[in-house]
């Protein structure tokens, strides 16, 4: 899902990106799309909290509401990552259809974001996506697609490449062994790979053609399990594609299943491997594995913490994070919604928004975070205290059973 307007200046700028997990993250001026080492570490810094029931206000955007939106349009997925932040496919899709799927795409048009990015979940197991993404190009939105590229052939690829402005597809291993153990399916790698053949045969057959179309690239959730195979991302996937854009190593962070205290021991990278990830010269020497004209960027996700000093200073991001049935989440990585978008008014939301980034237990649950192992005991906490009871029974059923690799825990 997934984080972070990148400027390109071809058809896709500002569109966020997912950030982590598979899943968007939080976008916006806040995030830092790129690597930083001081950024990646701020978690761990020591900084005063803010002051209890401190009023926290949405930062304004030049319309007045969101500039970007993340709709988990279904939780529908065929395949069973073992850090997937929405736990799609363990629960149910929840997508609306025909009419009312439309109402959902027309009341947030009404919102009148700037970008709209389609996650899941596999938003293309959705019918008709691909009317409601343009229903979104014809309000003048721009779009962005997050797949796993399970269900991709060649016809597809190019539907989606001349629809959305931005394509990305996880890939969280260079082999099926790690990409198929992360992502819980055999044969995923080579479904995804496949995608990547195809949207890479139809971007360089539009682009001979003269027609319009997106772009596409590649986004891998980082964890300890894929972490020694980032080179070969760069070495011996890419040149494979030479029509792909970008490649994004996104760390992955402590939210739903990778929240759980066992992964957080044994795939969460620790605070040294973090720093040595996102430090300059680790994404110079990525990108100078890469092939000319490949956009390569490290991110930290560190906004997804919401750290409330940085809420207090800065304004929550203008940036709605949607369920399937119009459902607003509060805060992207943590459980608990506060509106719906068919029923409430903008200004409700926000408010409600707003109100729960400053709520005492939040602000003491995430001002306390210095280590990810905090975050991860953070995120835990949060969820049960604003979970629905759906919510909590399914985390009750959670199991160690599918973590993706057996390592050692951390000394
Ligand atoms: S592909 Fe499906 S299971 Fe995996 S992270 Fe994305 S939504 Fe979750």
């Amino acid at each position: 899902m997934p984080t972070r307007p990148r400027r390109r200046g071809r058809l896709g700028e500002g569109i966020v990106s997912p950030g982590r997990n598979g899943k968007p993250a939080r976008p916006g001026p806040l995030s830092g799309t790129t690597v930083a080492g001081r950024r990646s570490r701020r978690y761990v810094q020591s900084r005063p909290h803010a002051p209890r029931g401190r009023e926290c206000p949405v930062k304004e955007n030049s319309g007045g509401g969101p500039t970007d939106i993340i709709w988990e349009i279904t939780y529908a997925c065929p395949l069973r990552c073992t850090h997937c932040y929405s736990e799609s496919g363990r629960r149910p899709s929840r997508h609306l259809k025909g009419e009312r799927l439309l109402e959902l795409t027309d009341a947030l048009i009404a919102l009148r974001p700037r970008n709209v990015v389609l996650a899941g979940g596999e938003p293309l197991v959705v019918n008709g996506v691909l009317d409601i993404a343009r229903r979104f190009t014809d309000a003048g939105v721009r779009t962005a697609l997050y797949t796993s590229g399970w269900n991709v052939d060649r016809a597809k690829a190019e539907a989606i490449l001349t629809t959305f402005q931005r394509v990305a597809v996880s890939l969280d291993g260079t082999t099926p062994e790690v990409h198929n153990r992360i992502r819980g399916r055999d044969r995923s790698f080579d479904r995804a790979m496949n995608a990547l053949r195809f949207l890479d045969e139809a971007s360089r057959e539009l682009t001979a053609q003269g027609v319009a179309h997106g772009t596409f690239g590649i986004d891998c959730s980082v964890m300890r399990g894929n972490l020694d195979q980032l080179d070969e991302f760069c070495t011996r996937i890419a040149p494979l594609l030479p029509a792909m854009r970008t490649l994004v190593f996104g760390l992955t962070v402590p939210g739903g299943l990778a929240s759980r205290e066992e992964f957080a021991e044994h795939e969460l990278l620790d605070d040294e491997q973090v720093a040595r990830l996102t430090s300059r010269e680790r994404t110079r020497h990525l990108r100078s594995l890469a092939p000319a004209g490949l956009s390569v960027m490290v991110d930290d996700n560190m906004r997804l913490l919401m750290r409330p000093d940085d809420i207090a200073a800065n304004g929550v991001p203008p940036v709605l994070q949607v369920e399937p049935d119009g459902d607003v989440r509060a805060m992207s990585s943590y459980l608990g919604t506060v509106a719906n978008v068919l029923r409430d008014a903008p200004e409700v939301i926000w408010e409600r928004v707003a109100a729960r980034c400053a709520d005492p237990f939040v602000v003491e649950a995430l001002g306390g975070v210095r280590t990810m192992r905090d975050w991860a005991a953070a995120a835990r906490r949060l969820d049960q205290r604003f979970g629905t009871p759906a919510d909590r029974a399914r985390i009750a059923a959670r199991t160690a059973t599918d973590l993706p690799a057996r390592l050692p825990a951390r000394p």
